[in-house]
C-alpha cells in the first residue's frame, strides 16, 4: 500500500474531530429514532442473508442497496434513507475487511435486538448555503427529526465541517449525538526528542503506568470507589431472582454506575494523556497486548484500566503537535534487564519490587528500572531511524 508523503507541511490537511452531545429527543423524536434503529438492523439482516443467497447462486459478491426493499418493507420510508445507507456502506466495509483479514475481523454478523447496540449514523449533504444536518445554539437538527434539542460540551472552530452524525441509545434510555467534523491544519513541525524532554512509561497495574523519573499515575481514588461499588452491586444483583422487581431494579443501578464510571475513566485517560504530550517532547511505552497481560494475571481488570485507550490518545494528541509515540516491541524484554549496566537477570521474583543488580550492584525500584529501559529503547530505535520509517 502507498503511504503518503508528509514532506509537505505547507498544504492543510484534515483532521477529524468529534464532540460528543448529550440529545434531549421529544416523546415523537425517541420514536422516530428507536424506530430507525429497528429500521438499520432490519435492512442489515436482509442485505446480509441476500448477499448469501447471492453467493451460493452465482459465487459473486453482491450486495443489494437498501432501495430495494423499500417496496416489501414500506416502514422503511418513515426513517432517515441516509441511516439505512450508511449500513449499506457499513456492511460492504465489513465485507471488504474480512476478506482482507478474516482471521481478524470475522464473517459479519447478522444483528440481534439484544445484543446490538442501538445506533445509526447519517451523512451531511451540503448543497450550497444549505444542509441537511446542522447545529443551532442548542439544538441539532437532523433530516425527519427535524431540531433535537442538545447541550453542546463544546462549540466547532470556524472551518469545521460537519460530515455526519452518530445517534446512539444507551442501555440507561439516554440519548447521544456524535458530531463528526473534518477540520482542516496546518501539519506542525516535527519535534526531534532528546533524552531530558523524553519520557518512559511502564504499564502498572497499581499505578497505572510508572515513569521512568520515578513519578507514577495515580488513578482517582473516586474511580476506584465506584469500582467497588460496582462489585458490591454485581453481588447483589447475583443473590436476587432474575426477572423479579428488585432485579430488574439492581439491573437498572448496575448499568447506570456502569456508564458512570467509563465516563470518569475517559475523562481521566484524556486529561492524563493531554497533560503528558504537553510536557513531553516523545513519549517511549511499550506495545503491550494487554490481552496478554490480563490472561497471565488471571483476567485482572488490566483492559478495565484503559491502558490502550491511553497509548491511542497519546499517540494521536503526540501527532498533533509533531512529536511522536515510540512504541517498542512488546518482546522486548524491560523488567529483568539493568538499566545501569545492561546485564540480565532471570532470578528477580516476580513479586519483588527493588532488587539488586548482581552484576553492577545498582539498586533498583521494579517498574522504575522497566521504564528506564523502555525509553533507551525507544530512543535508540528513534536514532536510528526506524521509527521514522515506520510511520513515514
Ligand atoms: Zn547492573
Amino acid at each position: 500500500m502507498e503511504r503518503k508523503q508528509k514532506t509537505d507541511r505547507s498544504r492543510p490537511e484534515i483532521q477529524y474531530n468529534t464532540i460528543k452531545v448529550p440529545l434531549y429527543p421529544t416523546p415523537e423524536q425517541e420514536a422516530l429514532f428507536q424506530k430507525t434503529f429497528g429500521c438499520c438492523r432490519y435492512i442489515w439482516n436482509r442485505m446480509l442473508s441476500d448477499h448469501e443467497r447471492f453467493y451460493s447462486e452465482t459465487g459473486a459478491h453482491f450486495i443489494p442497496t437498501p432501495a430495494k426493499y423499500k417496496k416489501e418493507a414500506p416502514f422503511l420510508k418513515e426513517v432517515d434513507n441516509q441511516a439505512l445507507i450508511q449500513e449499506h456502506n457499513k456492511l460492504s466495509q465489513a465485507f471488504r475487511n474480512f476478506f482482507r483479514s478474516p482471521a481478524a475481523f470475522g464473517y459479519p454478523r447478522f444483528k440481534r435486538k439484544k445484543t446490538d447496540r442501538d445506533r445509526f449514523t447519517a451523512c451531511n449533504h451540503v448543497m450550497g448555503e444549505s444542509a441537511t444536518i446542522y447545529i443551532t445554539k442548542n439544538a441539532v437538527r437532523m433530516t425527519k427529526a427535524g431540531l433535537v434539542k442538545a447541550k453542546f460540551p463544546r462549540r466547532p472552530r470556524s472551518g469545521w465541517r460537519l460530515t455526519r452524525i452518530t445517534v446512539e441509545r444507551t442501555k440507561t434510555g439516554r440519548y447521544y449525538g456524535c458530531l463528526l467534523y473534518a477540520c482542516p491544519v496546518r501539519r506542525p513541525e516535527p519535534v526531534t526528542p532528546t533524552e531530558e524532554t523524553t519520557i518512559g512509561l511502564k504499564y502498572s497495574l497499581a499505578h497505572f503506568y510508572v515513569a521512568d523519573g520515578g513519578t507514577a499515575a495515580n488513578p482517582p481514588r473516586w474511580l476506584k470507589q465506584s469500582q467497588e461499588k460496582l462489585v458490591k452491586v454485581q453481588q447483589k444483583l447475583s443473590r436476587l431472582q432474575p426477572g423479579s422487581r428488585n432485579y430488574q431494579e439492581q439491573v437498572q443501578t448496575y448499568r447506570q454506575l456502569h456508564e458512570r464510571i467509563a465516563n470518569q475513566r475517559r475523562d481521566f485517560l484524556h486529561k492524563e494523556s493531554r497533560r503528558i504530550a504537553n510536557a513531553w517532547d516523545a513519549v517511549c511505552i511499550r506495545g503491550d497486548s494487554l490481552r496478554a497481560i490480563s490472561g497471565a494475571l488471571g483476567g485482572s481488570d488490566v483492559l478495565n484500566s484503559g491502558f490502550g485507550m491511553f497509548r491511542e490518545l497519546l499517540r494521536y494528541k503526540l501527532e498533533r503537535q509533531g512529536k511522536q509515540l515510540l512504541e517498542v516491541d512488546r518482546f522486548t524484554p524491560t523488567t529483568k534487564v539493568c538499566s545501569a549496566c545492561g546485564a540480565v537477570t532471570e532470578s528477580i521474583p516476580p513479586k519483588a519490587r527493588r532488587w539488586v543488580c548482581p552484576v553492577c550492584g545498582a539498586e533498583h525500584r521494579r517498574g522504575v528500572n522497566a521504564a528506564v529501559n523502555i525509553k533507551t529503547k525507544g530512543l535508540a530505535r528513534y536514532q536510528a531511524g526506524q521509527v521514522q520509517e515506520a510511520v513515514s
